[in-house]
């Protein structure tokens, strides 16, 4: 164990407030499509039940922002200026345009020009520090570190992951102990 305390769980207080402060984030940014076309979509909801290491989704048909609660909790500047555009930004696509590529043009062009956030497709957070397991595997040009989701898959030999350079399958790399 490392010598800072990590915070693997967040009470049912700390949600609310999570909430509350995800809702207040989220009147702000929706209040900047109002003056364009995309002003007809209408308030997300959300909710604090993404897993794993991503840090957000969102439910398109549903109109719903899932945000992950942990890395929310530990992260909550970087959710106010990345994670909520970003997933707003792909319910206000969904409303005008359907199903177009999720991070396709319509989706870059309101990040950029009308939300005025880099349109970012990947997040540096510390899934450690929020407690979320990875395992960490290899292939011949390198690692990666896999959600415990994926691992089980491989486990269970169910699924096989191949690196998208050497395509090589990746193989689960131990620790010397
Ligand atoms: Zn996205
Ligand atoms: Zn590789």
């Amino acid at each position: 164990m490392s010598a800072q305390t990590k915070i693997t769980r967040i009470s049912a207080l700390q949600k609310n407030d999570l909430l509350s402060l995800a809702n207040s984030s989220l009147k702000y940014w929706h209040a900047k499509l109002q003056h364009c076309a995309y002003k007809t979509c209408p308030l997300p909801e959300v909710k604090l039940n993404q897993r794993g290491r991503i840090a957000g989704s969102a439910v398109l048909q549903r109109n719903v922002i899932r945000l992950q609660p942990m890395l929310f909790f530990q992260n909550q500047d970087y959710y106010h200026s990345d994670v909520i555009p970003h997933e707003l930004a792909h319910l206000a696509v969904y409303h005008l345009h359907g199903k177009v590529r999720p991070h396709g043009v319509q989706w870059q062009n309101l990040m950029i020009n009308v939300l005025n956030v880099k349109p970012l497709v990947t997040h540096q957070l510390d899934v450690k520090a929020a407690g979320i397991r990875t395992f960490s595997y290899a292939c011949r040009c390198g690692k990666y570190e896999l959600s415990a989701v994926r691992h089980n898959r491989i486990q269970k030999q169910s699924q096989r992951y191949i690196c998208t350079r050497c395509k090589e399958p990746l193989a689960e790399s131990l620790p010397i102990q």
